[in-house]
């Protein structure tokens, strides 16, 4: 019983970290790019194209605001 407890406010406290770090940083270097914004593709080095995955950003919005966005708005279209 007291492993689960333990484990409960491991996962808490990770959950909380997690959001919190999504609150203070929404971006996260984009993975496609490596935060260069173009991309080359594998094999040919010498064509460089702007990233489609981050908008030629090279920026991406982490998981986690983007799953926060989503509830604020549907909280927003829930109250109207
Ligand atoms: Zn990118």
């Amino acid at each position: 019983m007291q492993a689960t407890l333990t484990a409960i406010a491991i996962g808490t406290l990770a959950a909380l970290g997690y959001a919190v770090s999504c609150a203070v940083w929404p971006f996260a270097r984009c993975w496609v790019c490596d935060g260069k914004a173009h991309h080359t593709p594998k094999g040919n080095t010498r064509i460089s194209r702007p990233c489609r995955w981050c908008k030629a950003t090279g920026r991406r919005l982490r998981l986690g605001r983007r799953v926060w966005n989503r509830i604020r708005v549907a909280h927003h279209n829930g109250t109207r």
